[in-house]
Formats: C-alpha cells, sequence, structure tokens
C-alpha cells in the first residue's frame, strides 16, 4: 500500500522536526501536505494509515490536512497551459499532444505546527 509506506515518511519528517525542539511539550501536530491530483493518492486511505501508525504513540494526536493542487500541463507547441482534467493531457487550443505535466505530481510537506 503506497499510502502506507507515504504516512511512514510524514511521520519520520515530523520526528526529524520534534528532534530540533528537544524537550519541547506538545499536545498535537498538525501536518499540512499539498498533493497532486495526479499522484492518485487516496486521503482516506492515507490518513488511515497515518492513524494506524500514530496510534499509542506520542505522535496520537497529530492529523494531517490536505490540500489538493490541480494538475496543469503546458504545451509544447504553442505554450499554452491548461488544467488537465479526466487524464487528458492533449493541448485544449492546438490538440497538440506533445504537452508538459507543469502541476499535479507534487507531494510535499507544506508545515508541521505544534501546538
Ligand atoms: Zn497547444
Amino acid at each position: 500500500m503506497h499510502e502506507m509506506a507515504i504516512a511512514q515518511q510524514i511521520i519520520e519528517i515530523v520526528k526529524e522536526t520534534l528532534a530540533c525542539r528537544p524537550g519541547s511539550q506538545f499536545k498535537s501536530i498538525t501536518v499540512y501536505l499539498r498533493i497532486g491530483e495526479l499522484t492518485a493518492l487516496v486521503a482516506e486511505s492515507l490518513q488511515f494509515a497515518f492513524e494506524a501508525l500514530i496510534a499509542d504513540t506520542p505522535l496520537a494526536q497529530s492529523r494531517l490536512e490536505i490540500e489538493w493542487v490541480p494538475a496543469r500541463a503546458r504545451c509544447k507547441s504553442c505554450e499554452k497551459e491548461f488544467g488537465i482534467r479526466d487524464f487528458e493531457f492533449a493541448c485544449p487550443a492546438c490538440g497538440a499532444a506533445e504537452t508538459e505535466v507543469i502541476q499535479g505530481n507534487e507531494m510535499n510537506i507544506s508545515r508541521v505546527e505544534i501546538h
């Protein structure tokens, strides 16, 4: 399960963040993620994996906030930028199939809030 591996990475990053602040007290942690629409990640699966991994750990009160990044591409012929819908990558302006994805494949932690 892809989401399980990602949840594990997120937790590692949270732990590193906490390691930079030794002795700091926290009640809960919110991790803000930016996930591209083309990643095919399922938010519910990611939440479920994350919650399973943090259960009964000091991070048990943590949660994920997911912001979806819309998929966009740029045409290599006419340079038009357009939103990708239903995995249709051809250029809507000139019909060219040679387009380049410029947004929508990302999976970033934008910030970690410690409360
Ligand atoms: Zn075009």
